[in-house]
């Protein structure tokens, strides 16, 4: 962030630091680049993140950019260092002097542990206080430059049953995963009914289904111990419509009958642009096509688009996101500046 604080001042941006401390106490920073005119207008955010998900098992250095094969690999290269590496670019090449609206670049942290960064601007920014959010916004996130009008939400909780440990052939032992298994059964149930049930689906989504996705972990507790902590984590992704807050309350209410710990960790909103936006019918002619798509995953769309009017649009693929060895093909970056430049010419450029 220090790197492009400096590199958003040299392309002649007056740039705003928003700092938070994340749940886990460590102070983080967000970024607020902003160039253009004074005129009340509020302009065109593009809109990127800089963390990443943890690197494991790479062949590579997972940080250090190495360029071979007609790709750029790296952690974040395509999730989205890479995008935001287009949006500078893109902002670099328009001069104070040449716009009519303001063009802002909004760089954030914590976007894959549940848009903090995100949450933590909407709140405190003073420029946006000062300015007024940007009107449109366009989340450069990995969709082969499709334009995408609306994505899932996301809700994460966990749910801990604690025990006490004992040599297992002692009896003296309480195990935490027994306590867990009622739950667990009802949290079944849920999770049949949001993939079975018709009345709970969304065509415009691929799956049209939720995933109400349950992990469960012991800490590997060998067999011989009484499992002193178990704990279920239950991912939920509601779609644009949906009561998302009765499968929370169903699944706290399970957890509380049961004598478990409950704790929502993120509940973020769907989003859904209406199709017939301007943001929207503005990159369809920029990308040529006649209809936009929608995608599972959620971004920091889902802070953003309640500020402003929300396209989520950029390079690279989801499909290399998140993976060993990341990569963002080369011919990626200059199609994602001429994107985001076309954005800047429709929404900025006087
Ligand atoms: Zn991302």
């Amino acid at each position: 962030m220090d790197f492009l604080t400096e590199t958003l001042e040299a392309i002649d941006c007056e740039v705003e630091r928003v700092e938070y401390r994340d749940p886990a106490g460590v102070l983080k920073v967000n970024l607020i680049g902003r160039k253009g005119p004074d005129t009340g207008k509020r302009g065109l955010a593009l809109l990127g993140h800089i963390d990443t998900v943890p690197a494991i098992g790479w062949s590579m250095d997972p940080f250090e950019a190495r360029i071979a094969d007609g790709k750029m690999y790296g952690r974040g290269s395509c999730d989205m260092k890479g995008s935001v590496a287009c949006m500078i670019e893109a902002a670099s090449r328009y001069a104070t002097s040449n716009l009519g609206a303001p063009l802002y670049v909004v760089i954030t942290a914590d976007e894959e542990v549940g848009y903090f960064g995100a949450s933590a601007v909407a709140e405190k920014s003073e420029m946006f206080k000062k300015h007024g959010f940007p009107q449109y916004g366009v989340v450069g996130e990995p969709t082969e430059l499709h334009a995408v009008y609306a994505h899932k939400g996301a809700v994460r909780f966990t749910v801990t049953a604690h025990g006490r440990a004992a040599h297992s052939s002692t009896g003296a032992g309480d195990n935490a995963n027994l306590k867990l298994i009622p739950f667990l059964a009802e949290m079944r149930d849920i999770y049949h009914e949001l993939t079975n049930d018709t009345q709970y689906f969304n065509d415009e989504f691929t799956p049209p289904f939720t995933d109400w996705n349950i992990t469960i972990s012991d800490g590997e507790c060998a067999a011989n111990i009484t499992s002193p902590l178990s704990v279920c984590s239950i991912n939920y992704r509601p779609m644009p419509g949906d009561d998302s807050q009765v499968w929370i309350d169903r699944a706290r209410d399970s957890a509380e009958r049961h004598g478990l710990v409950f704790h929502l960790y993120i509940d973020a909103p769907p989003v859904r642009t209406p199709p017939d936006a301007e943001i929207i019918q503005a990159a369809l002619k920029i990308t040529g096509e006649t209809e936009p798509t929608t995608v599972a995953y959620s971004t920091d769309a889902a802070v953003f688009s309640q500020h402003m009017e929300t396209v989520i649009i950029g390079p690279g693929s989801i499909l290399q996101a998140h993976t060993v060895d990341e990569w963002m093909a080369l011919d990626q970056f200059p199609q994602g500046v001429s994107i985001f430049s076309q954005f800047v010419e429709r929404f900025c450029v006087a």
